[in-house]
């Protein structure tokens, strides 16, 4: 389609749910589908090799790079908030952990009214995305477009951590997306044969091939053009060339929690005085566009190990650095292979939740600063992440310049609940780390330390060092209420032809890591779109 400016759908972004969109509204060779992305092209080597998570965080050639405002609950820090920019968007530079969520997640989301969204109702989404290493069942697919895949080597150290687990009385689970969720094992990641899976490359790579598919990389949308109550178009920019395109069918905002509710205030839809504020005409005032932001925080504790077998051992020397990579070259194996976390135990860490509500990881490096240096002794990570976090914040514009990066306000922290939890759950991940077969490795904790030794200065160091793991969403709440963004069919309320189809518009987020739920996001979402086209219900798209 060179040179042609209209189209059935436009999506704007080419992450996770994006890429996801772009190959299933091509599939049929009906339709003619624009895809938008403001990153480049995922070219670079870093983008494939699964170690490459480490080197991306602070990458800004792929990698939006923001942070939040300051966090009254972390002691005023702005806590780093990465996401992708680049096509396969944060699928291409995320830490590769599958793990979909509880069904009671899905669950509640269909209590709250959204009809088609139980967990039943999603798990053949799951199935059909996945091409599972270990074969199907009633819970995995295979041979779809998602590569997941055990890991090839068991470090000592994450063997040791699911013992130690164990010897604390939880269970050991061999698949944390199966018939349950609680207890002891190792994740399964977003990976063929130790190279990255993400969407891009999952998605995108074969869909590019069909000629009713059209892909702007580098291009950021600024606006969407509406005519009365109808989305016609998307304005966008490629360098500093304005350009515009028209859909006769759908545009579809897949821009993720951060920018999709970016671009609809940026285009009149949001909080009336939010917008009057920026100086933006308001077409729908939509109170709930950018509110409700749900994150999950994290607590870190860094231990030193006793013998030098950690990544900080590795590659602390070119000649480490060399053997590892010519290993990783010739095997996809070791330590370029491994993803952000290795092993980890989902539990209940306050009395009164009825199912897991933390997840507590081993990571094989240590670091000062997430993304820094790594330590120049053997160290690991434990990780502890509240799974079910009630504190909500907002995203809002700052400016009607769609470059200015919205202003991101998670209130982490904010609810005594979720501070008795994270504290209960980061003191069940110390007891493991001292638990005989881990603790035979390890030397000291060095972060907090043996003096934090009660729940005020546990919760103290959480604040000041604690951080999210990057899964931010409701930013575009599906619901039937009236701040809710979208409907159960990701129709942005009130209007027919726009949908915002991303990780946003989850309405709280799900008990585990979320780039898989997004993709499940994108597959519905995709379903919906094509059945409204067929049933004539979407203006303007050819019935297939
Ligand atoms: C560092 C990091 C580690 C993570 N680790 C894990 C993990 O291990 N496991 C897991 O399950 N999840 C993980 N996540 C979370 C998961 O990757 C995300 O939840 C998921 O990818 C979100 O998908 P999305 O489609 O909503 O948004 P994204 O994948 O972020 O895609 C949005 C895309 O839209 C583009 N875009 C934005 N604005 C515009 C615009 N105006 N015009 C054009 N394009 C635009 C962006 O550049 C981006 O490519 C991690 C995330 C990060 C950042």
């Amino acid at each position: 389609m060179p040179g042609s400016d209209s189209f059935d759908f436009i999506i704007v972004g080419a992450g996770s749910a994006g890429c996801v969109l772009a190959d299933r509204l091509t599939e049929s060779g009906r339709h003619r589908v624009l895809l938008l992305e403001a990153g480049p092209p995922n070219r670079h080597p870093w983008l494939h090799i699964p170690l490459g998570y480490g080197k991306l965080f602070t990458d800004r050639r792929f990698n939006w790079c923001y942070a939040t405002e300051p966090q009254p609950g972390c002691h005023d820090r702005n806590v780093i908030a990465p996401r992708g920019k680049v096509l396969g968007g944060s699928s291409s530079i995320n830490g590769l952990i599958y793990i979909r969520g509880q069904a009671e997640d899905f669950d509640h989301w269909r209590q709250l009214g959204n009809t088609g969204w139980s967990y039943s109702d999603v798990l053949p989404y799951f199935r059909k995305a996945e091409d599972n290493g270990r074969g199907a069942d009633d819970f995995h697919g295979s041979g779809g477009p998602l590569a997941v895949s055990d890991l090839r080597d068991r470090h000592p150290l994450a063997q040791a951590f699911v013992e130690a687990a164990v010897q604390c009385g939880y269970p050991r689970n061999d698949d944390f997306n199966g018939a349950a969720q609680e207890g002891a094992g190792f994740y399964q990641t977003t990976m063929r044969d130790g190279v990255r899976a993400s969407t891009a490359a999952g998605y995108l790579e074969a869909a590019r091939r069909r000629a009713n598919l059209a892909v702007v990389a580098q291009a950021l949308a600024t606006r969407i053009v509406f005519d009365g109550r109808r989305a016609t178009g998307v304005e966008y920019v490629v360098g500093d060339e304005k350009r515009s395109a028209r859909a006769a069918g759908e545009v579809i905002v897949a821009s993720g929690a951060f920018n999709s509710p970016q671009l609809l205030q940026l285009s009149g839809l949001g909080p009336a005085a939010l917008l009057q504020s920026r100086g933006i005409a308001v077409i729908a005032d939509l109170p709930g566009v950018g509110d409700g932001l749900n994150d999950h925080f994290a607590g870190r504790i860094i231990f030193r190990c006793r013998t030098p077998i950690t990544l900080n051992d590795a590659v602390r020397s070119w000649h480490g650095k060399l053997r590892h990579g010519a290993h990783y070259v010739l095997t996809r194996r070791g330590f370029l292979a491994i993803p952000a976390i290795s092993a980890g135990c989902f539990l209940r860490a306050h009395p009164a939740s009825a199912t897991p509500d933390s997840q507590c990881s081993i990571a094989l490096y240590s670091a000062d600063t997430i993304g820094g240096d790594l330590h120049p002794f053997p160290g690991v990570t434990g990780v502890c992440v509240l799974l079910r976090p009630e504190s909500r914040g907002h995203v809002r514009i700052k400016s009607a310049d769609p470059r200015d990066p919205p202003a991101i306000h998670p209130k982490y922290l904010a609810t005594p609940r979720d501070c008795e939890t994270l504290v209960a759950g980061v003191a069940a991940m110390r007891r493991i780390f001292a638990a005989p077969a881990m603790a035979r490795h390890i030397a000291e904790e060095i972060e907090p330390g043996a003096q934090c030794d009660d729940d005020a200065a546990l919760l103290d160091f959480i604040r000041r060092r604690g951080s999210t793991v990057y899964h931010p969403v409701a930013t575009c709440r599906m619901g039937q209420d009236p701040a809710a963004v979208v409907d159960a069919r990701l129709r942005v309320r009130g209007f027919s032809s726009l949908r915002v189809v991303d990780a946003s518009i989850m309405p709280a987020v799900v008990s585990g890591n979320t780039n898989a739920a997004t993709i499940m996001i994108g597959e519905k979402g995709a379903d919906m779109i094509l059945a409204d086209a067929k049933g004539g219900t979407s203006i303007g798209v050819r019935a297939a």
